[in-house]
């Protein structure tokens, strides 16, 4: 639909990651008249920082989050059918503890479950299994002689290419008529009319849109976002950490990505997720207390030397820190209730204020039924109009 002062869309996203993308796309499909309001370009933010795993919900079961699990299988195998091109099986490796929930016996069972709970849910085999420790010293180069209780192989999905992700979806939403605006950052939210009116820049200049539902998708911008409204949102000011990854330029295992364990000198307890992309390595995820303008998030040398520290600590393999070629980093929100730990928010949160209804983003993985959750709630308002 051209876009001009008078018109007034059904829906206006705020914020052009994978969550806004994803809930523009799903309006679209639904019918209902969409814009996007992008303040820079598409995925730039943290979703041009991911780790670029699908996880397939194993991780999960250690919880007993069985809806969790369920829908991250789902939202994998939903990820990997539409976008065979660049969303591909990655079959991963983690050493096996001598005792606890990650000793051989208990994995042995919750790969039984998730084995069952993947074929009833998608009707396609998952095939997690263990490996015995000479298995891994012959095919995990990077485990060899690190993983004396065998290992755990399963299987999630890797992400290839995440800015090619971002273009299909754009262009299926605008096929199904979203109009989608870069560059337009808005400025002021009110009520007015039985629905919205969101101010925004664009070009220098300042422009109007209404709606008659808005979608707060701004990722760590989302309590910005929302104190640009022109009455009280009470919720209490979230905490956030600073996420990052770093990139070496060398292939460091060919075939599996490995999650291992590591205690570093800093004495953090830190899960390595170490994933081949094409002639690099991406190692991540480490996390550190953030609190200001995620635009400005940056880390310390000394940080990352920490990292590496931790990292040389759990592998054979050992790195340098000229070996960093590259450095991700993006922010996230931390559970409520933690105290002083990094605690990340689980699943998403999805708030709905009479029709000003704001995602709380905490995956990649499951931006689609994230979205369609989403318009699940906005369609209440809409009904009578698409
Ligand atoms: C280091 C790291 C590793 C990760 N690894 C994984 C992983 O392996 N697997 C996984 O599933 N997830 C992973 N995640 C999580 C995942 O990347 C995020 O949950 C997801 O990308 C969040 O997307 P989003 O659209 O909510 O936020 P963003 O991508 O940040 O998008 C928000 C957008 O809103 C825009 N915006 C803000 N304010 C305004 C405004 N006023 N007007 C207009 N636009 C505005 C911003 O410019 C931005 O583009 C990782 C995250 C990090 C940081």
């Amino acid at each position: 639909m051209p876009h001009n002062d008078d018109t007034r869309y059904h829906i206006a996203i705020i914020g052009g990651g994978v969550a806004g993308l994803g809930a523009a796309l799903e309006a679209s499909r639904w019918g209902f008249e969409t814009v996007l309001l992008e303040k820079g370009t598409l995925c730039q933010a943290t979703s041009a920082n991911s780790l670029r795993i699908i996880h397939g919900g194993f991780r999960y079961l250690q919880t007993l989050n069985l809806h969790r699990v369920r829908k991250s299988l789902k939202a994998k195998q939903e990820l990997l059918e539409k976008y065979p091109q660049i969303v591909r099986p990655l079959a991963c490796v983690m050493p096996l503890k001598k005792r606890g929930l990650k000793s051989r016996a208990p994995v042995r069972a919750a790969s039984l479950l998730y084995n069952l709970l993947h074929y009833w849910e998608t009707g396609t085999a998952a095939a997690n299994r263990s490996l015995t420790s000479s298995e891994v010293d012959r095919k995990v180069r990077l485990l060899s002689g690190r993983a004396p209780h065998g290992a755990l192989l399963w299987y999630d999905a890797h992400l290839i290419d995440p800015q090619r992700l971002c273009h299909l979806l754009r262009q299926e939403a605008v096929q199904h008529g979203a109009e989608i605006l870069e560059g337009a950052n808005v400025t002021n939210i009110t009520r007015k009319r039985g629905g919205f009116e969101l101010s925004y820049s664009i070009e220098a200049a300042s422009k109007t849109v209404a709606a008659d539902v808005v979608i707060n998708a701004a990722g760590p911008w989302i309590d910005q976002v929302s104190r640009l409204t022109d009455w009280d949102n009470l919720r209490p000011s979230r905490r956030w950490c600073l996420a990052f990854n770093i990139i070496v330029p060398r292939i460091l295992e060919e075939e599996y990505a490995v999650a291992c364990e590591a205690a570093g000198q800093d004495g953090k307890n830190r899960l390595f997720f170490v994933t081949r992309r094409g002639r690099e390595t991406s190692i991540g995820t480490g996390y550190l207390p953030f609190d200001g303008d995620p635009a400005l998030a940056a880390i310390s040398e000394q940080e990352i030397q920490d990292f590496v520290a931790a990292f040389n600590s759990a592998f054979k393999e050992q790195l340098a820190i000229e070996d960093v070629a590259g450095i991700e980093i993006g922010v996230l929100p931390l559970a409520e209730k933690t105290g002083a730990s990094l605690q990340l928010v689980g699943d998403e949160q999805i708030f709905d204020n009479q029709g000003f209804i704001e995602i709380l983003s905490t995956k990649y993985t499951t931006f689609m039924p994230q979205a369609r959750e989403v318009l699940l709630k906005a369609s209440k308002y809409l009904k009578s109009r698409a």
